[in-house]
C-alpha cells in the first residue's frame, strides 16, 4: 500500500479527552477514530492489525475443535428470561435494552451462552451428539460505567466467545486444560506471552475456580499477585489463606501487579442448559443436561494491550505476527529520479514475493518520515536513499533500533537482518 494513497494521516497530538496510551497511540497513527467514550471505529491500517490478531485466535480455537458460527446481535428477551438474566440487578448494569416500533423489546448482545445453548438444543439429542464446541467472533454491548482504557475497554467491542458443549464434568476437565494451553498459544503468538499469567480467580456454583490470563501492565485495571516461580497468578478474590494453601501458594511469595485481563475461562456446568433445555440421552437410556464451559477474549482488549506494554517513547512497537506490514519502505530521493525509481521497483517485487509492504511514497523530509514510521511501528524499515545499491539496502529493526545491510536478493527472501 502506497502511504500517499492512506487517506489516514498521522498526528502529533491526540484528542484531550483521551487519556489511555494505547487510544492516544493508535488515533495518532491513524489505526482508529474515536466517535465518544468507549466508542472506537478501525481505520484501514487498524483493521490490518485487528484482523490478525482475529486470525490468531481462529487457527488457535479451530485446533481446539472450534466449529465457528455468526450469532446475531439482536436478542430475544424469552430466551433470556430462562435463565433470569434478562432483567436482575446484575445484567442491569450491562445491558443495552430497546424498544421495538412492532411492540416489545430487544437486547443487545453483551455475552451469548443463551442464544447459542438456545439453538444447539436443536441438534444435540444423544450422547453421539458430544462434546462440541463453538465459537464467534461478535460485537458485544455493554453499558460500562467507565470507559477509560481506550480500545481495552469499549461499551461495544468485539468478542471471540467460544462454549463448550460435553457430557461429564471430567470431559469438561479434560478439555478444559486443553483451552487453557490455546489461550497461552494465543497470546504467546500475539507477543506477549512473558508478560501473561495464567490466574486462578473464582469459581461458580460449579467449580472452586476460573481463570483470568493477565498481561502485566500499568494501565491494567485489575491487580494480581504472581508467583514468579510457579508461573501462576491469582486475583483478590483467591488471597485467602485456605485456597493459597490448596493451591500451594505462599502469600509471601507473591508479587503485586497491576495486568490488563485478556482473557478468561470459565466452567458453566449445567447453569444454562438446564433452564434452557439443552439435554441429551445417555449410553443408558437417561436423559442429561450438557455441561458447558465458556471461553471469552476480546479482540481490541488484546490489541490495546500489545500496544501498552510493547511500545516505546517513539510510538507503537508491533510484533511481526500482528503488523499491518511486515516492512515499511521508506524513500528518502528527495526529488531524485534514481533514488525514486529504485524504490518503486523494489516495491514492486517485494509485493510480488507476497510481502506485505507500506510503502511511504510521499514527498516529505527524512525526519517527518522517520517520526511517522516510528510511530506506526512496523516491524522492519527499509530505506532506500542515495547511498543504496544491490548490494547494501539498510534495514532498521523498530523494536530495537538495530541497523543491518542486507543485499536486494536477500530481502526478496524475506531476510531482513543479516
Ligand atoms: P472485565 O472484568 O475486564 O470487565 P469481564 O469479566 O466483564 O471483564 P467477560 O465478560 O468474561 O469479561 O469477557 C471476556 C473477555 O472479553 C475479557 O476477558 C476481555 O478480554 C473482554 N472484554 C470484556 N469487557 C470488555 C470491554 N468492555 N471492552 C473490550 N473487551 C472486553
Ligand atoms: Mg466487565
Amino acid at each position: 500500500m502506497r502511504q500517499s494513497q492512506l487517506f489516514t494521516k498521522t498526528r502529533r497530538e491526540a484528542p484531550k479527552d483521551e487519556v489511555s496510551q494505547n487510544a492516544q497511540l493508535l488515533i495518532r497513527g491513524g489505526y482508529i477514530h474515536k466517535e465518544m467514550a468507549g466508542v472506537y471505529d478501525l481505520l484501514p491500517l487498524g483493521l490490518r492489525v485487528f484482523e490478525k490478531i482475529k486470525q490468531i485466535i481462529r487457527e488457535e480455537m479451530d485446533a481446539l475443535g472450534g466449529q465457528e458460527v455468526s450469532f446475531s446481535v439482536l436478542q430475544d428477551p424469552e430466551v433470556w428470561k430462562k435463565t433470569d438474566r434478562w432483567d436482575t440487578e446484575a445484567v442491569n448494569e450491562v445491558w443495552f435494552r430497546t424498544e421495538l416500533n412492532a411492540g416489545g423489546q430487544l437486547g443487545l448482545q453483551f455475552t451469548a451462552e443463551e442464544p447459542i445453548t438456545h439453538a444447539l438444543s436443536n441438534h444435540i439429542s444423544s450422547y453421539r451428539d458430544l462434546p462440541k464446541y463453538v465459537y464467534h467472533f461478535q460485537t458485544k454491548f455493554r453499558n460500562e460505567l467507565r470507559a477509560k482504557s481506550g480500545i481495552m475497554r469499549g461499551r461495544e467491542f468485539v468478542m471471540k466467545d467460544f462454549y463448550s458443549f460435553n457430557r461429564s464434568e471430567s470431559e469438561l476437565e479434560a478439555f478444559y486444560e486443553q483451552a487453557g494451553i490455546a489461550y497461552q498459544n494465543v497470546f504467546r503468538r500475539a507477543g506477549i506471552g512473558d508478560m501473561t499469567y495464567l490466574t486462578f480467580a473464582s469459581g461458580g456454583v460449579f467449580s472452586k475456580f476460573s481463570h483470568e490470563f493477565q498481561c502485566v501492565s500499568t494501565a491494567g485495571e485489575d491487580t494480581i499477585y504472581i508467583d514468579t516461580e510457579k508461573k501462576i497468578a491469582v486475583n483478590y478474590e483467591v488471597m485467602g489463606d485456605d485456597i493459597l494453601k490448596d493451591l500451594g501458594l505462599s502469600k509471601d511469595s507473591l508479587v503485586e501487579a497491576k495486568a490488563i485481563e485478556v482473557g478468561n475461562i470459565f466452567k458453566l456446568g449445567t447453569r444454562f442448559s438446564e433452564p434452557l433445555g439443552l439435554s441429551f440421552t445417555d449410553e443408558d437410556g437417561k436423559n442429561r443436561p450438557v455441561v458447558m464451559g465458556s471461553y471469552g477474549i476480546g479482540v481490541g482488549r488484546l490489541m490495546g494491550t500489545i500496544v501498552e506494554v510493547l511500545c516505546d517513547e517513539k510510538g507503537i512497537v508491533w510484533p511481526e505476527s500482528v503488523a499491518p506490514f511486515a516492512v515499511h519502505l521508506v524513500e528518502l530521493s528527495q526529488g531524485d529520479e534514481k533514488v525514486r525509481s529504485y524504490a518503486e521497483k523494489l516495491y514492486e517485487d517485494l509485493r510480488a514475493r507476497g510481502i506485505e509492504v507500506l510503502f511511504d511514497d510521499r514527498d516529505l523530509r527524512a525526519g517527518e518520515k522517520f517520526a511517522d514510521s516510528d510511530l506506526l511501528g512496523i516491524p522492519h524499515r527499509v530505506i532506500v536513499g542515495k547511498k543504496t545499491t544491490d548490494l547494501a539496502v539498510e534495514v532498521v529493526r523498530r523494536k530495537n533500533g538495530h541497523a543491518s545491510t542486507v543485499s536486494r536478493d536477500q530481502l526478496l527472501d524475506g531476510v531482513y537482518h543479516a
